[in-house]
């Protein structure tokens, strides 16, 4: 790539959450391949991120090239009204096996943002159906659901994005996000804000949406599995739908399959997306029992009232289903395992350096919270001088790295954070 590409880039493309007058800097990636991204200039860097929590089994795998070049032989897309294939069939198929054993039926979608579309779409059509008005949707702080105005509006309310869209945004509920930290003891009092906003507009509410166990852009908060078990248990009590939306949690991340795991519990309906193709291309599920299923059909529409156009694109469909295969047949447990032990190892000891608030780790997931925001743009620099991927975001420093990472480049990784807040 030559240096009039990255300037008519700066120039003309928007990047995620960035500004035209004053884009940030961009790195120009050519390849990747295992945990390494490589740039126009011939550099390697050991990735961490996994492209936003997807490229789990690392870039360029050989099982999932293979997947998709077969598909690729025989058909791209095909639409799905009307029509079916052995790739969304065998994908469907997976997706109901490995998914709590009350989650059963699966609608294919486009992107994460999409199937908690869907996934507010099917509450909303699930009480209409049984002849109740309920539209509220109660969530959590610090929530992080997607950018489309459905997801949106349910995301934390205080990071502005609600402020600029005041009036366009349905007014939903939010509890105060849980406070007590996955490893420590119990406490009674943390889920008394959730509780309270439950029973007050109990018959308003539609469903209860939040990320299971770790709250991910919205703060990379990772809070009590006892919050969720209670959390089932109050919309059970009340009969309200629980969506779990697993989109970054789901497939091993948090050490579980899926996150829900921690807590026993199993949600109405379920969202995934991220890893679900390995990091290879968009795609995402919206999971829901039978009931949910069966009530939303027998109501008014007779049907639920979403079909994209590429829906189940078997492309997508072909990767993903070779690439939950390749998940099953790896020891994900084991490795997830040694992540984290190794994380907790080099980073945990930061928690007492002055400038950071607090350090958390989960599965493959590693969170050094600062005390200050953090120079993205300085940062980022850093990173890549010491042959790393790491992009930091408001007051976090994070590590998600794929699951293939060897210790000696984990090690890369989080020695390049002990350098970087000592900035
Ligand atoms: C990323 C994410 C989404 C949105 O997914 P997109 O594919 O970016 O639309 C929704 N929920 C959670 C928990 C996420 O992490």
């Amino acid at each position: 790539m030559i240096s009039s590409d990255i300037e008519f880039d700066l120039r003309h493309i928007w990047h995620p959450y960035t500004s035209m007058t004053k884009p940030l800097p961009v790195y120009p990636v050519v390849s990747a391949s295992g945990v390494e991204l490589e740039l126009a200039d011939g550099r390697k860097l050991i990735d961490g991120m996994s492209s936003w929590w997807s490229a789990i089994h690392g870039y360029n795998h050989p099982v999932l090239n293979q997947a998709a070049k077969a598909q690729i032989d025989k058909m791209s897309h095909v639409m799905f009204g009307g029509i079916t294939h052995p790739s969304a069939v065998a994908l469907c198929r997976q997706l109901v096996a490995i998914s709590a054993p009350t989650l059963e039926c699966v609608f294919l979608a486009d992107s994460g943002s999409v199937a908690v579309e869907v996934a507010l779409k099917m509450a909303l059509q699930y009480w209409q159906a049984k002849g109740e008005k309920r539209q509220r949707i109660l969530t959590l702080r610090h929530g992080y659901h997607g950018d489309t105005f459905g997801a949106m509006s349910v995301c934390d309310p205080d990071n502005s994005i609600h402020n600029l869209y005041k009036g366009y945004l349905p007014p939903h509920l939010f509890a105060a996000s849980p406070q007590c930290g996955f490893d420590s003891q119990w406490n009674e009092q943390d889920i008394i804000p959730f509780r309270t906003l439950l029973e007050q507009y109990s018959h308003e509410i539609a469903a209860v949406i939040l990320e299971p166990v770790v709250q991910g852009a919205g703060g990379m908060r990772i809070y009590h599995p006892e919050y969720l078990r209670q959390v089932r248990t109050l919309c059970d009590q009340y009969q309200i739908l629980l969506i779990a939306d697993e989109i970054a949690t789901g497939f091993g991340r948090t050490g579980k399959l899926f996150a829900c795991e921690h807590a026993e519990i199993e949600p109405d309906i379920l969202c995934v997306g991220k890893a679900l193709t390995g990091g290879y291309m968009t795609l995402s599920a919206t999971l829901t029992t039978r009931k949910v299923a069966d009530t939303i059909s027998n109501g008014e529409a007779g049907c639920f009232m979403h079909g994209p156009t590429f829906m189940g694109n078997p492309l997508a469909c072909a990767v993903a289903e070779a690439n939950l295969k390749l998940l099953l047949q790896s020891p994900w447990q084991q490795r997830i395992k040694s992540i984290e032990n190794q994380l907790s190892t080099e980073l945990m000891p930061l928690k007492s350096h002055e400038k950071v608030a607090d350090v958390r780790v989960l599965g493959a997931i590693g969170v050094v919270e600062m005390k200050q925001p953090v120079n993205m743009a300085a940062l980022q620099h850093h990173f890549v001088a010491k042959g790393v991927w790491i992009r930091p975001f408001g007051k976090l420093i994070y590590l998600m790295p794929p699951y293939i990472i060897q210790p000696e480049q984990l090690s890369r990784l989080t020695k390049a954070i002990s350098s970087a807040i000592n900035l």
